[in-house]
């Protein structure tokens, strides 16, 4: 496949034994070997046909960056107005947690509410342009909410798998938008088993699980092109990130390293961070060891339950990203995030998803380990809205907030707020 006006991909590669190389014009699953494919791009060409500056003039949308992107024309584009989602400073945050220049991203805003959709708009684009006849997947909920929405606005069926204990939301996104939805009594990798084996008797369907297919990271890859836009094409010094399937941040990692090739940003890599919680830490586990791949975690629980991952297939790339640039992995406490999930929205404004709140945590534990430094310009990834986790936050009326008889009366002085860390 050449390099279009519209697309500069050329062709897929295995991101383990990089020498092996697919048509990027026909639908490829992973490498035979197992591992996921990377969609690859003819850099040279694009470095000289366009100039970065030239974006500024662009719909302020993921799509902007369609030659960094594997649908090949304008009219392959399924798109609910994803992208270009806020990059805004944390000042007061900042400030207490010891870390001034401290950004976050907030993925809250797009459509279905969290960063997934990035990887369905142009997933389900790119499958309905090579003839892709429906998409099957396993999910903890958000992916799948995502896929059935796109796959709806595409005019393609959808088959979704997501354990019974995912957000509740999620499933009626799913149903609303007419996906063939099932509820599994287990984890994300047993869904992943079923449709594995599902997807066999459907013809035409295909295998949208994380990394199994090459153009969701490509999605999920605008994040990073977009924050390096946002900072007037630099990198921030440490990039934070909720890791489950780790899409995001192999997506972000590979963003970076292509902006680096095509001459747009100069300078170090970000140093990136990958953050779990400690019900579910495979990949921090494997780091501390210095390892090149995750162990399986056993019986993996937490709150944030978009990362509840117990084994990722794309966990070496994860660790990649980390070796390569300086990074580290941490995993913090169910607690901790839910008291920081309050602590942001209070002092910010900003009503985050758990997955996002562990973030936070986690540069409050690198500051005070002094891993973060006062100088480092961080930015944090808030894969999510707050509005998709109402659980979260207790508002039982009469447990948690006064109820007032209509004769009632709402006291003189203020009510003490709860007590807070920061
Ligand atoms: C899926 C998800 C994550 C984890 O993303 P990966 O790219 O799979 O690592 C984090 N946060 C939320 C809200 C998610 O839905």
């Amino acid at each position: 496949m050449t390099a279009s006006r519209f697309s500069a991909l050329s062709h897929l590669e295995c991101s383990r034994c990089a020498s092996r190389r697919y048509d990027a014009s026909q639908v490829h699953g992973t490498c035979d070997c197992g591992a996921p494919l990377l969609a690859r791009y003819d850099l040279e060409l694009l470095a000289r046909r366009l100039d970065q500056g030239e974006l500024a003039s662009r719909r302020a949308d993921l799509w902007r960056y369609h030659e960094l992107l594997p649908v090949t024309g304008p009219d392959g584009i399924v798109s609910l107005g994803e992208g270009m989602t806020p990059l805004l400073p944390m000042p007061v945050l900042g400030k207490a947690l010891g870390v001034p220049d401290l950004l976050m991203k907030d993925e809250g805003l797009i459509p279905t509410g969290t960063f997934k959709a990035r990887g369905a708009a142009v997933g389900v684009s790119r499958a309905a342009e090579l003839g892709v006849k429906g998409v099957a997947m396993p999910t903890n909920g958000n992916a799948g909410a995502a896929w059935a929405v796109y796959a709806a606005r595409a005019g393609l069926p959808s088959l979704i798998a997501m354990p019974v204990g995912a957000p509740e939301i999620t499933r009626a996104e799913c149903v609303a938008a007419g996906a063939e939805l099932y509820l599994v009594d287990g984890l994300i990798n047993d869904a992943g088993a079923l449709i594995a084996s599902a997807v066999r008797h459907r013809p035409g369907y295909q295998d949208t699980s994380t990394m199994k297919e090459p153009y969701r990271l490509e999605g999920k890859k605008t994040m990073g092109l977009e924050i390096a836009e946002q900072l007037g094409w630099r990198f921030p010094d440490v990039l934070v990130y909720p890791t489950g399937g780790g899409v995001g941040i192999i997506g972000i990692h590979k963003a970076m390293l292509e902006l680096r090739e095509l001459g747009w940003v100069t300078g170090e890599l970000p140093r990136m961070v990958c953050v779990q919680a400690t019900g579910c830490a495979p990949i921090v586990r494997a780091f501390e060891r210095g390892a090149r791949e995750s162990e399986p975690w056993p019986e993996a629980s937490t709150i944030a339950f978009g990362i509840t991952v117990p084994k990722a297939l794309g966990d070496f790339l994860v660790l990649d990203s980390l070796y390569q640039s300086a990074g580290t992995a941490i995993a913090v406490e169910d607690e901790a995030i839910l008291a920081d999930q309050r602590t942001v929205a209070r002092l910010e404004g900003c009503f985050i998803c758990p997955e996002g709140a562990a973030c936070f945590t986690a540069v409050r534990r690198l500051r005070e380990a002094g891993w973060l430094t006062e100088r480092d310009r961080v930015v944090v990834l808030n894969t999510g809205t707050g509005l998709k986790y109402p659980g979260t936050i207790g508002v039982r009326a009469g447990a948690d907030i006064p109820v007032l008889a209509k004769s009632g009366s709402i006291p003189e002085q203020p009510r003490t707020r709860q007590r807070c860390r920061t």
